[in-house]
């Protein structure tokens, strides 16, 4: 894993600005880890996928991740620096797949797997967030008894795939990061959801929009085409912006 070059990011940029949340963290992780086939990609548990954009985004931007929140008792803007250390639950590559799960509720006997990336991009467009998890957590099932005969995965009843979706965010925790917050004015606490999917993407595309501004400064300054521009160190292109702006 290495830092992403400027031509990449807007590679990423510009393929993944029409897709859905789920396969664009798929086409970013293809350009951070191009050993790994697409398919092997999307066969990644939510929480290893979710490790290695964490493992890309700090080699790009570094450790600290700015967030901003809005307490949403008193309206106030929060800012607070997280660091990828605080948020990754375990090594990139130090735990495997988590394999196939067997549980007994009540009279229903189940087994299952962990949702992956594969399985989040077939349920992203599905707008209803219950009818989302409810499809993840089927797809999910392997095999489904009631007091010892097979039923179709989608006879289970709703308490039923409940538990099922509670023991899966059990198994993956790095699929669900959440963060407390607290808001200094209102004294409010609160609990959100880290997506380190579409936080890493926030800063790509506002990377993009950099580059492309100071390719556009620079050929109008000196006649330079975009690869000679992007070719040149950050440190290099700051110091030619500096001289025409
Ligand atoms: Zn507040």
């Amino acid at each position: 894993m290495r830092s992403l070059a400027a031509t990449e990011v807007l590679k990423l940029w510009e393929a993944g600005r029409h897709q859905r949340p789920a396969h664009r963290a798929l086409t970013v992780l293809g350009m951070g880890y191009p050993e790994l086939s697409p398919d092997r990609l999307a066969m990644l548990e939510v929480g290893a996928r979710d490790a290695r954009l964490f493992a890309m985004r700090e080699k790009t931007f570094g450790d600290a991740l700015d967030v901003f929140v809005e307490c949403p008792h008193c309206g106030r803007e929060l800012q607070l620096t997280l660091s990828t250390e605080e948020l990754l639950v375990e090594a990139v590559d130090a735990g495997g797949s988590v394999g196939a799960q067997q549980i007994e509720i009540a009279d229903y006997s189940i087994c299952f797997r962990l949702p992956n990336s594969g399985d989040l991009a077939a349920v992203t467009d599905v707008d209803d967030v219950e009818d989302a998890r409810r499809m993840l957590a089927t797809r999910c099932l392997l095999s489904t008894t009631h007091n010892g005969r097979p039923i179709p995965a989608d006879g289970l009843p709703d308490p039923v795939v409940r538990e099922v979706e509670q023991r899966i965010e059990a198994l993956d925790p790095q699929a669900d990061v959440v963060i407390d917050l607290h808001c200094p004015d209102c004294e409010h606490r609160w609990d959100a959801v880290f997506d380190i999917a579409s936080f890493f993407w926030a800063e790509l595309q506002s990377c993009a929009q950099r580059l492309l501004r100071e390719v556009h400064v620079l050929a109008k300054a000196y006649g330079w085409s975009e690869p000679e521009i992007l070719s040149l160190t950050p440190a290099r292109r700051r110091r030619y912006l500096s001289m025409v702006c």
